[in-house]
């Protein structure tokens, strides 16, 4: 017997194919599909036989109950700081692992900022999740579900969705991709592509495979108005490949050359770069003067963020006179730029300090015992 497949994983096309199969009809099963996915992201509820689309075809109705299933993680923790939280799910039964979301409030909504994967590979010194390792990728419907669960679940009015949280996103993208346009679709949860902001290290490849999705409109089957977010973090190759090993394959002209690609929907658009100030590393003056250089041909914002100590972190956070002092000259060197306030580092929800060491001790120790079963984590 076949598992029932995780819903919360089919866009609305899919699961307009898979719905057609089982009507015995292949190729029409939009009607009945675009009414579960409505009350699915509407409701919170997955009940086709209470839909009146099913009223004359109760087996239908059945057989879509049997085929999908509608599993949400257990929560496993929340820790709140003011306003900030983050919440962890479970993602896998035998395994206990988790991911890490944080709702984040702005001024007239909420953010939330998801994991792609438990772990992340990359390595970047200053990072918190860098110190677990890579652990697995995410699904699409792993992704939905700390959505649909700081939606419906915790009922936070979650309107803008940052993929800022474990993990490198374009190392997991048809799975991230898939899980955009589940989110952004006009049936289901509506979170418009404005509102969306992939986060990269800086992944050459796959820039261009998102900038290319961006270029069509959403109708078009592209993801036109989808953000970038890039981690720079440094005004030059030095800085930045002593902080981010990923330096060394995508060095920061051929991240300028991605940087150019992207399509930007409208005169006022720009691309994110992140920057983490990290005191005596990349926070002086003569780092301020390379970093607008380098940005002059790009229209970017430079979004500055103090940085937020992981466990046992050989860098420090730069005084706020430090901070203000790299706004004002940036500034005064014409770079658009502004300073995220610190949320949650109180619990280690601030950015790069989301994951869970024991997590990545618990599996080595697992994979001693026997390393065959989890090969597949
Ligand atoms: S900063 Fe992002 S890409 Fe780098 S190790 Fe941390 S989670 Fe991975």
């Amino acid at each position: 017997m076949p598992q029932p497949l995780d819903i919360l994983g089919l866009t609305r096309a899919e699961l307009a194919i898979e719905v057609g199969i089982l009507h015995g009809k292949p190729g029409k099963g939009a009607y009945h599909a675009d009414a579960v996915f409505k009350d699915l992201y509407e409701n919170a509820r997955f009940a086709p036989e209470l839909l009146p689309e099913f009223g004359d075809n109760p087996g239908l109705a059945e057989r879509v109950r049997d085929h999908f299933r509608l599993a949400l993680p257990d929560i496993t923790g929340r820790q709140g700081d003011g306003d900030t939280f983050k919440f962890l799910l479970k993602v896998d039964g035998e395994s206990a692992l988790e991911t890490e979301s944080v709702v984040i409030p702005m001024k007239a909504y909420k953010t939330l900022c998801v994991s792609s994967q438990v772990g992340c590979k990359m390595g970047c010194r200053f990072c918190e999740t860098a110190q677990m390792g890579f652990l697995r990728n995410l699904t699409a419907g792993e992704i939905v579900a700390q959505v649909f669960t700081a939606r419906f679940v915790l009922g936070e009015p979650i309107e803008n969705v940052v993929f800022m949280g474990m993990g490198e996103p374009t190392d997991n993208l048809d799975a991230v991709i898939r899980a955009i346009r589940i989110l952004s679709d006009q049936r289901g949860l509506r979170i418009p592509l404005r509102s969306i902001t992939v986060s990269t290290v800086g992944s050459v490849p796959g820039i261009l495979r998102l900038a290319e999705a961006a270029q069509l409109r959403l109708q078009e089957g592209g993801l036109r108005g989808l953000r970038l977010a890039v981690s720079l973090n440094a005004p030059d190759d030095a800085v930045r490949s002593s902080l981010m090993p990923v330096n060394g394959t995508h060095d920061m002209a051929a991240l300028k050359g991605a940087f150019l690609k992207w399509p930007l929907a409208r005169p006022d658009d720009f691309v994110l770069a992140e920057y983490v100030l990290i005191a005596g590393v990349n926070d002086g003056p003569e780092h301020a003067r390379l970093l607008a250089d380098y940005l002059r041909e790009v229209r970017a914002c430079v979004n500055l963020i103090p940085y937020n100590p992981r466990n046992d972190s050989p860098y420090a956070r730069p005084t706020p006179e430090r901070v203000a002092e790299f706004f004002r000259l940036l500034q005064d060197l014409g770079q658009y730029c502004r300073i995220r306030g610190t949320k949650g580092d109180g619990v280690m929800a601030a950015c790069g300090q989301l994951g869970n060491r024991a997590v990545s001790r618990k599996k080595s120790h697992a994979e001693a015992r026997n390393p065959s079963t989890l090969e597949t984590v």
